[in-house]
C-alpha cells in the first residue's frame, strides 16, 4: 500500500471518499510518523486518541452514505493557539499551563464540522511571538531541513507557526493550522519548504484564538500543495458573529476555481522591497517568480509602497501595544498558572504569577506595550504608529490602482541556525520586514516554495492580493507552484 504520508490533504481526502484507504487507516500512518518525531519537538500535545476516534465516525459515515465533508477524515494538525475543548492549550506559556478549555475555537470548530480530525497541538513561538520557535516554554522546534553538507546544526522552522511548519515539512502531518500577526504563517512556511496563507483580516473567526494583536491576527492553513490551501481555508473562513471583526461575507469555493493562467493580471513589484544588502540569493529567486508569472500570462509592473520603511518599527509598537492589553487577563485568577507565595495579596499574586509564567521576550512585549501607551509616550508612539499602519495600507490602496497582486520575497533571507541570533531581537524582528506590510493592512498574502539556496535550505515567494482576493492570490500561487517544480525535500534524520 502507498504510504500515506506521502499524499496531499486533496489525495487523502478523494482516497478516502473513493475508498481506497480508510480515514482511520491515514489516523494510523500520520499518528506513526508523530509518534517517532520527537527530536523535532513538534507537538506539545499529541491526541493520537482523538484522531483515530474522529477517523472511525468518518469511516462510519461513508459507510452510511453520508457526505463527509471538504476535509473527510484528513488528519491535521493544530497550532496550540487554537482553544480545543478538554485538550490543553497553552500558546506556548508556561502561564497557560494546564488549561484546558471548555469551548472550542471557531477555527477548529469549522475543521471538525468540515471531516478534518486532530493529531494533537503544535508547539509556537510563546503566545506566537517570535520568528524562530525559539520562545516557547516547551522548548524549540527543530526544523526538518539541515544545511547540505553542513554537518547537524539545528535550523530555525521559523516562527511562530514553527511546529505547524516542521509538522507539514516532516510528513507528520499533511496540513497544519497556523496563525499569522506580522508574518507567523508566511515566514516559517518559507523557511520549511511549504505553502502558507493568510486570508484577509476577518475572513478566519478569532473567536477561541488566544490573542496576541488582535487588529492583526488572522488564522489560516499551512499545507505542502497551493490546492491543499484552498481546500482548508474554504473549511476555515466564514462569517462568525462571535468575533466583531468577522467578515459577512460569503465564502468562495477557492479549490474549484483555481486557474493558474494569469492572462489579464497585472503583478507588480514594489520597488521599495529591494532592499540595500538584500541576500543575492533572495533577490535572484524574486526575478525567477516574476519570470514564472510572466510565462504565466501576466504583465509585471512596477510600483511603488512609498512607507514600506516604517511598516516594522510601527508593527512593533502597536503589535506589542495590544499584547499588553491582551495579556492583562493573565492573573492568575482566571487561567493556568497560579503563584500565590506565603502570606501574599492580590498584587502580589498577580506579580508573582506573571514574573513565573510569562517567557522572556513576552515580557519584553508587555514591557514596550505598556510604555508606548503610557500617558507621556502615548502620541509620540502609539499615535505615530497608527498613522503609519494608515499611510501603509493607503500605499496599497493606491497600488492596487496599477496592479491586481505584488509579488515580494516572504523573508529576506533563508532558515538560520536555532541559538544563532539570541543576542539580536531586533535582527530577528528583521525576518518579518517583507511581511509585515500586508498584516497592516489586513490583506491576503501567501507564501510559495521556488527554489533552495546554495545551502539547500527552501526559499518562498510572497504574493499579496486585495481585500477578500484570495482567489487571485492563490491562482498566482498556483502558477508559481507549477513553474517552480519545487520538489526538495529535509532528508529524514529525526
Ligand atoms: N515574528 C512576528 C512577531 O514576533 C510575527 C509573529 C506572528 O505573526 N505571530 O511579532
Amino acid at each position: 500500500m502507498t504510504d500515506l504520508t506521502e499524499l496531499t490533504v486533496a489525495e487523502l481526502r478523494d482516497g478516502i471518499r473513493a475508498g481506497d484507504f480508510t480515514a482511520v487507516e491515514a489516523a494510523e500512518a500520520f499518528n506513526a510518523n508523530v509518534a517517532a518525531a520527537d527530536a523535532l519537538n513538534a507537538f506539545i500535545v499529541k491526541t493520537p486518541e482523538i484522531a483515530l476516534k474522529a477517523a472511525a465516525l468518518v469511516d462510519a459515515d461513508r459507510a452510511a452514505g453520508k457526505d463527509l465533508g471538504v476535509m473527510g477524515g484528513v488528519p491535521i494538525g493544530m497550532k496550540d493557539l487554537f482553544a480545543t475543548r478538554g485538550v490543553q492549550t497553552t500558546a506556548a506559556s508556561h502561564i497557560l499551563e494546564g488549561f484546558t478549555p471548555e469551548y472550542e475555537s471557531t477555527v477548529s470548530h469549522n475543521l471538525w464540522s468540515a471531516g478534518a480530525t486532530m493529531l494533537g497541538k503544535l508547539n509556537l513561538d510563546q503566545f506566537a511571538m517570535g520568528s524562530s520557535n525559539e520562545t516557547s516554554y516547551f522548548g524549540n522546534v527543530t526544523s526538518p531541513w539541515r544545511k547540505a553538507g553542513g554537518g547537524n546544526e539545528a535550523m530555525s522552522p521559523g516562527g511562530s507557526s514553527g511546529g505547524s511548519s516542521t509538522a507539514v515539512a516532516a510528513r507528520l502531518a499533511p496540513a497544519a493550522t497556523g496563525t499569522d500577526t506580522g508574518g507567523s504563517i508566511r515566514q516559517p512556511a518559507a523557511f520549511a519548504g511549504i505553502c502558507g496563507i493568510k486570508p484577509t483580516y476577518g475572513r478566519c473567526s478569532r473567536w477561541g484564538v488566544v490573542a496576541f494583536a488582535s487588529s492583526l491576527d488572522q488564522a489560516g492553513p499551512m499545507a505542502r500543495t497551493v490546492r491543499d490551501c484552498a481546500i482548508m481555508l474554504g473549511a476555515m473562513a466564514g462569517f462568525d458573529p462571535k468575533d466583531s471583526t468577522s467578515l459577512d461575507e460569503p465564502v468562495p469555493d477557492w479549490e474549484a476555481a483555481l486557474n493558474a493562467d494569469l492572462k489579464g493580471k497585472r503583478v507588480g513589484i514594489a520597488r521599495e522591497y529591494r532592499m540595500d544588502g538584500m541576500d543575492a540569493e533572495i533577490e535572484a529567486s524574486w526575478e525567477q517568480g516574476k519570470q514564472m508569472l510572466r510565462d504565466a500570462g501576466a504583465e509585471i509592473v512596477d510600483v511603488s509602497l512609498p512607507h514600506t520603511k516604517y511598516a516594522l518599527p510601527g508593527y512593533y509598537i502597536i503589535a506589542p501595544a495590544e499584547a499588553s492589553s491582551n495579556l492583562a487577563r493573565y492573573d492568575g485568577v482566571r487561567y493556568g498558572l497560579r503563584d500565590l507565595p506565603e502570606g501574599a495579596g492580590l498584587q502580589d499574586m498577580y506579580a508573582a504569577t506573571r514574573a513565573a509564567g510569562f517567557g522572556d521576550e513576552v515580557k519584553r512585549r508587555v514591557l514596550i506595550g505598556t510604555y508606548v501607551l503610557s500617558a507621556g509616550f502615548y502620541d509620540a508612539y502609539y499615535t505615530q504608529a497608527q498613522k503609519v499602519r494608515a499611510l501603509v495600507a493607503r500605499d496599497f490602496e493606491r497600488a492596487w490602482e496599477h496592479c491586481d497582486l505584488i509579488l515580494a520575497p516572504t523573508t529576506p533571507s533563508a532558515s538560520f541556525p536555532l541559538g544563532s541570533k539570541d543576542d539580536d531581537p531586533i535582527g530577528m524582528y528583521l525576518n518579518d520586514v517583507f511581511a509585515v506590510p500586508a498584516s497592516l493592512a489586513g490583506l491576503p498574502a501567501m507564501s510559495v516554495p521556488v527554489d533552495v539556496n546554495a545551502d539547500g535550505l527552501p526559499l518562498g515567494l510572497q504574493i499579496i492580493g486585495k481585500p477578500l482576493d484570495e482567489q487571485a492570490v492563490l491562482d498566482a500561487g498556483l502558477a508559481l507552484e507549477q513553474r517552480a517544480g519545487f520538489t526538495a525535500r529535509a532528508e529524514k534524520w529525526w
